[in-house]
C-alpha cells in the first residue's frame, strides 16, 4: 500500500483526474477520528521548474487560509518525487455531477426547498471567496461536492488570487457550459463570472440537464453569448425563476453579486427557514 509523505496512507483510488489520480487516504497524524479519511490529489509534473513551483506554493498558502463551512477545506500540499500532492477533506457523498447523473437515472427531482437551499449554500461559500479576492473560476457540478447533506465548492485547481485589478486574464479551459458571456466574448474574468456559473448549476439542478447545450462546442458558445434565457420547468416558483433570471444577466454589471443575491426578499425569507 503506497504511503505519502510518511503520513497519508492510500485506501482507495477515488478517480483519474485531468492531472493524475486522485486518492482515498487515511491521515495516521490526525487524532480527530471522524476527520482521518482525506482526499490526496496526485498532480505529475515532472517538469515543474522552481518558479512554477513557487507559484503552486504560493496558490497552496492562499488556498490554505479560506476556511469555511461551504469550501472543501485545504489541508495540505507537498512534493512528492514527481509529483506535486494536494491533500483535501473528504466528501463522502461525491460530486453534484454524480448525483445529478443519478437522479435523471432514477426519475427523481430535486425539491424546490433543497434546490433553495443549495443556492444559499454556494453564494455563502462564494461571497466568502470573493469577499477575500479569490475566484474560482471553474465552477461546475463535477467541482462540487456533498458532506452530511450540504454543498462544498472544492477544486481551486485554476483559482487564483485577485492582485488588486489588473488581474483580469480570462481561462479556457475544457467543458463550455458554465462559462459567461464575457469570458467568451475575451472581456476577462470577475467574480461575476463565478456568478454566472451557479446560474448554470442551479438550472442543471432543476432540469437535470445543461442550461446551454448542444451539438459542438461552438453551439453552445454561441447559445451563451447570444441565445434567449433557456425554458423554466413550471414545476419550480416563479420567484426563483426570477433569481435565476437576474443570475443568467448576459451583461456582468447587470447581474448581482453574491452579497446582493443573498439579500434578495426570497433568499433571506428561505435562509430563516434553514436555520
Ligand atoms: P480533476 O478535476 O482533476 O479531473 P476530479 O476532481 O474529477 O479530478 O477527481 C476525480 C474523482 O475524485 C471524482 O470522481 C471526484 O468526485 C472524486 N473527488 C475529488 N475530490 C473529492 C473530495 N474532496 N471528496 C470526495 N471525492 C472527491
Ligand atoms: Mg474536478
Amino acid at each position: 500500500k503506497r504511503v505519502f509523505a510518511n503520513r497519508y496512507h492510500a485506501e482507495r483510488k477515488l478517480g483519474k483526474g485531468s492531472f493524475g489520480t486522485v486518492w482515498l487516504v487515511t491521515d495516521a497524524k490526525c487524532k480527530i477520528p471522524d476527520e482521518k479519511l482525506k482526499v490526496l490529489k496526485e498532480i505529475s509534473c515532472p517538469d515543474m521548474d522552481n518558479d512554477e513551483t513557487f507559484d503552486v506554493d504560493r496558490e497552496a498558502t492562499l488556498l490554505r487560509n479560506l476556511n469555511h463551512p461551504g469550501i472543501v477545506r485545504f489541508h495540505d500540499s507537498f512534493l512528492d518525487s514527481d509529483c506535486y500532492c494536494i491533500v483535501t477533506e473528504y466528501c463522502e457523498g461525491g460530486d453534484l455531477d454524480q448525483k445529478i447523473k443519478e437522479y435523471k437515472k432514477e426519475g427523481k427531482k430535486f425539491p424546490e426547498p433543497i434546490v433553495v437551499e443549495y443556492l444559499i449554500q454556494l453564494l455563502l461559500a462564494v461571497q466568502y471567496m470573493h469577499g477575500r479576492g479569490v475566484m474560482h473560476r471553474d465552477l461546475k457540478t463535477r467541482n462540487i461536492f456533498i458532506k452530511k447533506g450540504k454543498l462544498k465548492v472544492g477544486d481551486f485547481g485554476i483559482s487564483r488570487i485577485l492582485i488588486g485589478t489588473s488581474d483580469m486574464a480570462s481561462t479556457f479551459t475544457g467543458t463550455p457550459y458554465y462559462m459567461s458571456p464575457e469570458v467568451l466574448k475575451h472581456q476577462g474574468y470577475n467574480a461575476k463570472s463565478d456568478i454566472w456559473s451557479i446560474g448554470c448549476i442551479l438550472y442543471e439542478l432543476i432540469h437535470l440537464k445543461h442550461a446551454f447545450d448542444g451539438e459542438s462546442m461552438m453551439g453552445v458558445m454561441y447559445k451563451i453569448v447570444e441565445g434567449d434565457t433557456p425554458d423554466w420547468s413550471s414545476n419550480y416558483s416563479t420567484d426563483l425563476r426570477s433569481v435565476f433570471e437576474l443570475i443568467l444577466k448576459k451583461n456582468p454589471s447587470e447581474r448581482p453579486s453574491s452579497k446582493e443575491l443573498l439579500k434578495l426578499p426570497f433568499i433571506t425569507k428561505q435562509m430563516e427557514k434553514i436555520k
